[in-house]
């Protein structure tokens, strides 16, 4: 292997100072284009807003360093990426069908203190993803939760049971949740998969929502604030 073709190949010291203009160009433009989509920050991005980003970058590298891109055509690719970013965000302000599908929907996960099922059975989310979540938030258990919402951006909203309404629920830490295969009367179990609580006469008896049969000990603890 030649070394030289490898690092060097036909670099003049003319090229090394246009890439390094070039470099504090596109950084200026780039910023400014930034700027230019309205965002305050990236912290949480939809899916559309991180196809938008892609776009940018792709198109904000290349001229950087090629000698055949002038910087010219990048303002121009950039200038079209962003006037239908915003075109794209107008309309979806203007119109809600158009907003559900180009971010999707907000997701009910949790009602009164249990997974709502059709969106678990139809795998449209894992349970643990949304667990994690929730623990984040400092849920111990489901019946602590009113109403969990998957919002498009990927955030979780949670309505809580004020203290006097916290019921059973099922744990959402692992070491409480452990599955049970002896069962006592008069003790409150959680279906693992939905939530349901019950008591229960065998640990194989199955979930009268859901159908499963793996069952944990619920909790009832309040909430530390
Ligand atoms: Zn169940």
């Amino acid at each position: 292997m030649d070394l030289a073709q490898l690092f060097i190949h036909d670099t003049t010291l003319a090229f090394v100072f246009e890439i390094m203009v070039r470099c504090v160009l596109m950084y200026i433009l780039i910023i400014l284009f930034l700027r230019l989509t309205g965002k305050r920050g990236v912290r949480q991005l939809s899916i559309f807003e991180v196809a938008i980003l892609l776009a940018l970058g792709s198109i904000a590298g290349d001229p950087m360093f090629d000698e055949e891109l002038p910087i010219l055509q990048a303002v121009l690719v950039m200038s079209v990426v962003i006037i239908m970013y915003r075109l794209t965000t107008w309309l979806m302000m203007k119109y809600q069908p158009f907003e559900d599908l180009i971010e999707g929907k907000s997701l009910y996960v949790v009602e009164d203190g249990m997974l709502v099922l059709d969106k678990i059975q139809r795998g449209k989310m894992s349970h643990d993803e949304f667990f994690a979540e929730m623990r984040q938030q400092g849920v111990e258990h489901l019946g602590q939760v009113r109403v969990g919402l998957l919002e498009t951006d990927g955030k979780f909203s949670i309505l809580f049971y004020p203290d006097e309404q916290v019921r059973h629920g099922l744990p959402l830490f692992p070491k409480a949740a452990q599955i049970v295969y002896q069962v006592q009367p008069e003790v409150q179990y959680a279906c693992t998969y939905c939530g349901f609580i019950t008591t229960l006469s065998s640990a194989q008896t199955p979930c009268v929502r859901c159908g499963c049969h793996k069952w944990t000990e619920a909790m009832n603890t309040l909430r530390i604030t």
